[in-house]
């Protein structure tokens, strides 16, 4: 069964994240669905704050595929939003996930194959500041 929660802020997105942080183990891969401004980015906030990492150096990654945040635990930070899936194929996501990491992929929609194990994260817009996040483990 999914945990569906439903946020009215952006900072009760971060803390969604910060929660869903306390549960992960080393080599987990978060998947992240959802349309802009659906608050991905917001979440990932939260996973780096939870993971002991400064939350304010996540942003989205403009001219970077993959931004890395070290810490007590890396975190690669990926966001495919500008490349298709077959470059997605190419970056070898699945190699990041090794050791002390965690990997957060924003727009893992575009991913041609889903990667195993991953924990998927779909945020919807439901008008207004009303986000509805569905975690799927
Ligand atoms: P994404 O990475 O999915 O494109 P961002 O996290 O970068 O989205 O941006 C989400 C935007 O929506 C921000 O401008 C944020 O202030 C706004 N927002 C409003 N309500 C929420 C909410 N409940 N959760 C997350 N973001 C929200
Ligand atoms: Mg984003």
């Amino acid at each position: 069964m999914p945990d569906i929660l439903t946020t009215h802020s952006e900072e009760e997105t971060t803390e969604a994240g910060r929660g869903l942080a306390a549960a992960l183990s080393y080599g987990a891969t978060v998947a992240l669905v959802g349309d802009l401004g659906a608050g991905k980015t917001a979440f990932v906030r939260g996973l780096a704050a939870g993971l002991g990492l400064p939350p304010n150096n996540v942003s989205s990654p403009t001219f970077t595929l993959v931004q890395e945040y070290r810490g007590p635990v890396t975190l690669h930070h990926v966001d495919l939003y500008r490349i298709t899936g077959t470059e997605a194929e190419e970056l070898g996501l699945e190699e990041l996930a090794t050791g002390k990491a965690v990997v957060a992929i924003e727009w893992a929609e575009k991913l041609l194959r889903p990667i195993p194990g991953a924990i998927t994260v779909r945020f919807e817009d439901l008008g207004g500041d009303d986000r509805r996040i569905t975690i799927e483990r």
